[in-house]
């Protein structure tokens, strides 16, 4: 077998090595996104600083959504671009909000709104099952085509009324298997630090952990 071969699985995957575009508009998620990259070295811009437009998320799967955030943001910098697709899955209600979790917000983004809205739902419905999961899908992609798609979800239960002012979007209301205090009650290592700092919790840094093992190199 050639030396090349047997490194790091370089011929699968291509590094990320230089400078990447944040592919969201997001405040919390471009927070997340920073401090799990942040080890790595490499440098960072978001599109809202460079005032990127947003894509129409015309997808009909978080890899796919990613993928047009990915795209867009790596064709319109020429620089490769990390975009993160992402929501809260709720068993009971077949799956929705899922893709639709951030439309669920309503245009002034408000997620006790939407908290509410899929509490009523489950009332609604007089089910006792509250199963619910977080699902992110990670994207980058570089400018001349080449993608590398990570996914990952953390399960848990749904609780009512909402509990804490961390995190951001349907926190409060997720309480993770084999936890006490649901996102929105943990510090933000709790929630989605890598060790040492954390046990990569969410399902964000869940994904995250297979792209880093695939297409960076820890500084
Ligand atoms: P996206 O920007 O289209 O991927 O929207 C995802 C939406 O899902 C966000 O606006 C949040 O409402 C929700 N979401 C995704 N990840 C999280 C999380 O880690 N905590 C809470 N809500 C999340």
């Amino acid at each position: 077998m050639s030396e090349q071969a047997t490194s790091r699985d370089e011929t699968a995957h291509r590094q990320l090595t230089d400078r990447v575009v944040i592919a969201t508009h997001n405040s919390g998620k471009l927070v997340e996104m920073r401090d799990l990259l942040a080890p790595y070295g490499v440098s960072v811009v978001s599109a809202g600083e460079l005032k990127l437009a947003e894509p129409e998320e015309t997808g009909t799967t978080f890899r796919a959504n990613a993928r047009i955030k990915a795209e867009a943001a790596a064709k319109a910098t020429g620089l490769p671009a990390f975009a993160d697709d992402s929501g809260i899955v709720v068993d009971a209600l077949g799956g929705e909000p899922g893709i639709y979790s951030a439309r669920w917000g309503g245009p002034n983004k408000d997620f006790q709104f939407a908290m509410r809205t899929i509490e009523d739902k489950l009332q609604a419905l007089k089910t006792a099952d509250r199963r619910a999961h977080f699902v992110s899908a990670l994207c980058i992609a570089w400018p001349d085509g080449h993608l590398e798609e990570f996914e990952a979800q953390v399960d848990g239960v749904l609780v009512w009324p909402p509990r804490g002012t961390q995190g951001f979007g349907y926190d409060p209301m997720f309480l993770p298997d084999g936890h006490d205090r649901t996102f929105g009650e943990m510090s933000a290592d709790e929630k989605h630090g890598l060790p040492p700092r954390g046990k990569g919790l969410s399902h964000r840094a869940r994904a995250f952990v297979k792209l880093a093992e695939a297409c960076l190199v820890r500084h």
